[in-house]
């Protein structure tokens, strides 16, 4: 068995025999039901954290004010809550205080979806107050309870929606779908940083075309910042499936960002907006400024021009920007193909300036010339031409050539 689940169980095991009631509850319950493993084994329980924390020797509060401690049992941490209904919700975004309760069925009925509202006990028995195991075999993401009470009370759950339904390509039940519809501007509640954190976590689905549909379908995404802040296509948008077996996250951003009608003269702005973090915004940069430079069939390129590319940018980034690019131009069919990047990569004779038998300093002392740019102009073309074949990679040679280049660059 996994240790975590062995630690969790360990965990209610201690509980019960203090007294208290504990279950599995939430998305490892709904986990188990589809045959997945689950990412952790949380534990609801109806002893309050104080009393938690007597139990147990080794206990972090991490959110003790919405009665959740960290247990650590065999060295494995366990998230702990103590069973809870939500107070009023201010502003759609956050209960204004928590009650802990004594009733299972309480806590369970605060919960967001049907099959997240679902608990297990240490025998393995299944607690479904709400219809939460047939919505998971019909492939349903249904609210517990009236969806415009709950989208209204908390407005993420409007993209959680859209991100469970995405994750295990299920539909939404009509009437939680029209509660989006119907509450949708309630997204504008929401901080930017909520907003991407989503979709980061829609993003690493095996596919991601179901919830860009679901987005932009019921206009969601138009009120969710920052996009409601971007003047988005009033159609309809339609995401293509070839978007699915792209993996890659650089790829998804970049390509959510073509969807959104953004021109290369806004990007820098939106990507600030995002609030991704500086790796995150350069590769989506990369990739979206490199898509939108090649054209089409007219400007077609040769090897060699696809080989600058690659030494100028590195095989990563022009894979990601081949593959939106792909998707993006109405024919994409001249875009070398993955397997042609990277059999023309690796039949470069080096790939970095660092393998050139020369080095800045070499060209200094031998031109003479003050440190400047033109040392890095001088070596990416030196680069270009050994890689190429053009030149080879010897010393005396690379210099004189070298100082040839540096002279058209000291003007
Ligand atoms: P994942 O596997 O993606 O973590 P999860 O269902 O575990 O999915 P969490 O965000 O970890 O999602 O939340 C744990 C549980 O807490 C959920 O299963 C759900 O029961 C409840 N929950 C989380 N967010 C909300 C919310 N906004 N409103 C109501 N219940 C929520
Ligand atoms: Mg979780």
């Amino acid at each position: 068995m996994d240790h975590r689940k062995m630690a969790a169980l360990h965990v209610m095991e201690k509980l019960e025999q203090a007294g208290y009631q504990a279950y599995l509850v939430g998305g490892c319950v709904r986990d188990e039901c589809l045959g997945k493993i689950p990412q952790d084994y949380d534990v609801t329980t109806d002893a309050r954290p104080e009393q938690v924390m007597e139990i147990f020797e080794k206990v972090v509060p991490t959110g003790i004010r919405h009665g959740t401690v960290m247990v650590v049992e065999q060295k494995v941490p366990v998230e702990v809550t103590t069973f809870r209904t939500d107070g009023k919700y201010s502003n759609h975004r956050q209960p204004e205080k928590v009650e802990f309760v004594q009733s299972l069925k309480e806590d369970l009925k605060r919960r967001d979806f049907t099959m997240n509202a679902m608990a297990k006990d240490r025998n393995g028995r299944i607690i479904d107050y709400f219809g939460g195991r047939k919505d998971l075999d019909e492939g349903i993401i249904r609210t517990v309870g009236d969806p415009s009470e709950r989208f209204q009370e908390d407005a993420l759950r409007m993209l959680r929606a859209v991100r469970f339904a995405n994750q295990f390509r299920f539909v939404l039940d009509p009437a939680t779908e029209e509660g989006i519809c119907r509450h949708r501007d309630k997204g504008g509640c929401l901080s930017v940083e909520r907003v991407t954190a989503e979709l980061n976590k829609m993003f690493d689905a095996d596919t991601v075309s179901h919830g860009f549909r679901l987005l932009f379908q019921t206009r969601l995404i138009h009120f969710l910042p920052p996009f409601c802040r971007w003047d988005l296509p009033d159609e309809a948008v339609k995401a293509m499936p070839q978007i699915d077996p792209i993996k890659n996250r650089t790829v998804r951003w970049a390509y959510l960002l073509c969807l959104c009608g953004t021109r290369p003269d806004q990007l820098a702005e939106r990507l600030r907006q995002l609030k991704l973090s500086k790796k995150e915004n350069k590769e989506i940069s990369a990739c979206f400024s490199l898509a939108s430079r090649w054209k089409g069939p007219d400007d077609s390129m040769s090897r060699e021009d696809w080989c600058r590319i690659l030494l100028e940018e590195g095989p990563e980034a022009v894979a990601n920007a081949a593959n939106l690019a792909r998707l993006t131009s109405p024919d994409g069919q001249w875009i070398p193909s993955d397997s042609q990047l990277a059999e023309w990569w690796n039949g470069l004779k080096i790939h970095q300036a660092r393998e050139l038998k020369v080095s800045g300093r070499d060209f200094i002392r031998h031109c003479g010339w003050e440190k400047g740019p033109w040392i890095g102009k001088v070596l990416q073309v030196l680069l270009e031409q050994v890689a190429l074949g053009h030149l080879p990679n010897e010393k005396e040679i690379l210099l004189k050539e070298g100082c040839k280049i540096g002279a058209l660059h000291q003007k």
